[in-house]
């Protein structure tokens, strides 16, 4: 049986896939795509929609309010990484 490793959405708290979801992690209180190394935290697509609720969330884990729609939109552009 294939094992399929499930995530939660720390905005909405929904359950899915790994790979269906953005890896992202703080790191000196910006906000990056995991490196690899270090605490990360899953976001499904539709949250990365909703700026107010992302707002809340990504607060709780970077401490960085005014910056990281500006870091996350940039970590999008630059393709997804999981
Ligand atoms: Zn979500």
């Amino acid at each position: 049986m294939l094992k399929i490793s499930i995530r939660t959405c720390v905005v909405c708290r929904i359950k899915m896939a790994q790979k269906l979801l953005n890896r992202l992690q703080c790191k000196d209180k910006k906000l990056i795509a995991f490196s690899g190394i270090g605490r990360s935290f899953y976001i499904c697509d539709s949250c990365l929609e909703d700026e107010n609720k992302l707002e809340k969330a990504l607060y709780r884990h970077c401490k960085n309010k005014d910056e990281y729609i500006v870091q996350l939109r940039e970590i999008l552009a630059n393709g997804r990484q999981s």
